[in-house]
């Protein structure tokens, strides 16, 4: 009786009282501060793993890399610099928390490495970061910065943005947490200093504010929108972590960076010798500073918080042939589907793929402008064939008369169908459609 009396806790040998009861299990017992601590202990596991079940899947930078390319031609410096970015900001994440003890030391911490995109329009901004959002598997939200107005005005204020990515994350506030926001167009924000550019001014300035309070971090309310309506059920979402990247075509950046490296002269006589021709663009964009873009128009708090910046250039001819053929639904296979689809095999010869790319270059279109070029040529042909009995080929090809160049589409019917690739003049027995 009297050993029985003498219990004690197996973790921490507090002796059992009418104060301290224990728990008995099969082989030992537990007492309550003990149940308490495994209690906590087991719930910090608990967050450690949901923290890795809902991670992206941390890939390297060239993993990145290797997956963008299959989306997106050239851009290989953009391309490097966002895969570092994203796999910088996800190391951080997921190793946050877990070395606590460090921050509390007031070592090291990490800061978010939002990015901005600057680089003419269709270039690929918003391709390369849908690209990458889909390559790490977290929710994605895009939004335009003109259609931004400050809180208070008519248009969607900066909280709808944050909304869309709870969508997209089906309303998983943790899922979206980890997501990635791309706003373009954010030149269009400035605040410029003089100059007949009528830009939004003040409210620009107003909604840069506003950005820059989501960018910074803050606990926003939103109602739990997506699938389920739950009669005005509020959820919170912590933007801190949320990766925001932003664009835009920021016209006359390039004069801006090359007067700071090259003031221009006060002459008259310009490009008088070679010493005087403008640097390259590359070399221009490589000199990028945030200064720049104040100088630009934006807050340098806001630029403050985008500490990685990267430039896409204008794409180039052969650069436009590859987007043309290249990717996985590259426009020429799109096309050539569509056709399929109808029985009637497209061909599109070499000298007419460099022809569009070569119509979007001048257009200042980007790889906009590819679609609107095909689509202007193959427009009578798609009107007619679905009418059209016996059609089995179109040649999209070059025609050359006098001074003008054009394309036209060939088509084919029975026996002419099976011939060889057309050479480039046109047998007179054949029916033109343009
Ligand atoms: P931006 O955001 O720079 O204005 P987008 O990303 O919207 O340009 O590009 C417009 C379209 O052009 C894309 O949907 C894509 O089909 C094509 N495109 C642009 N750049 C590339 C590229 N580098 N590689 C492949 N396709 C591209």
């Amino acid at each position: 009786m009297a050993d029985t009396e003498k219990l004690h806790c197996s973790f921490c040998g507090v002796e059992k009282s009418p104060q301290v009861p224990l728990i008995s299990g099969s082989e030992g017992r537990i007492c309550e501060a003990c149940v308490k601590l495994a209690f906590q202990v087991v719930g910090s596991w608990g967050q450690r793993r949901r923290n890795q079940a809902r991670a992206p899947e941390l890939r390297t930078p060239a993993a990145i890399k290797q997956h963008l390319d299959e989306y997106v031609i050239g851009k290989d410096v953009a391309k490097e610099t966002l895969a570092v970015a994203v796999f910088n900001h996800y190391l951080r994440l997921m190793n946050q928390g877990q070395q606590p003890f460090c921050q509390q030391q007031g070592s090291v911490e990490l800061e978010k490495s939002n990015v901005l995109l600057a680089g003419p329009s269709g270039t690929g901004k918003t391709l390369l970061v849908r690209s990458l959002a889909r390559v790490l598997g977290v929710p994605f939200a895009a939004a335009d910065a003109t259609t931004l107005t400050q809180a208070g005005y008519v248009g969607d204020d900066v909280d709808s943005i944050i909304a869309r990515l709870l969508e997209a994350a089906g309303g998983d506030v943790e899922q979206t947490q980890w997501g990635i926001v791309y706003i373009d167009e954010v030149d269009k924000l400035a605040k410029r200093g003089g100059g007949a550019t009528a830009v939004r001014d003040i409210s620009g300035e107003g909604v840069q504010q506003a950005l820059l309070k989501i960018v910074e971090g803050t606990e926003l309310k939103l109602p739990k929108s997506g699938r389920r309506r739950d009669g005005g059920e509020e959820l919170t979402v912590d933007t801190g972590n949320i990766l925001f990247i932003v664009g835009g075509a920021f016209p006359g950046l390039e004069d801006v960076v090359r007067d700071r490296i090259r003031p221009r002269q006060s002459s008259i006589g310009f490009l008088n010798s070679p010493t005087d021709e403008a640097p390259p663009v590359n070399e221009l964009l490589s000199a990028l500073q945030p200064d720049d873009l104040q100088k630009f128009g934006l807050i340098p708090e806001f630029i403050g918080r985008f500490p990685v910046i990267t430039f896409l250039q204008e794409l180039d001819v052969d650069t436009l042939i590859r987007i043309l053929t290249e990717p996985r639904n590259a426009l020429v296979k799109q096309y050539r589907q569509l056709f399929a689809y109808q029985g009637v095999t497209l061909d599109i010869t070499d000298e007419a793929i460099r022809f569009v790319a070569e119509q979007a270059v001048e257009r200042h279109t980007g790889a906009r402008g590819l679609r609107a070029v095909l689509e202007a040529a193959l427009r009578s042909t798609m009107f007619s064939m679905p009418s059209t009995s016996g059609l089995r080929r179109c040649v999209l090809q070059l025609r050359h008369e006098a001074d003008n160049t054009e394309l036209e589409v060939v088509t084919l019917t029975g026996e002419m169908a099976d011939a060889p690739p057309l050479p480039q003049a046109i047998p007179e027995s054949l029916s033109l459609e343009m």
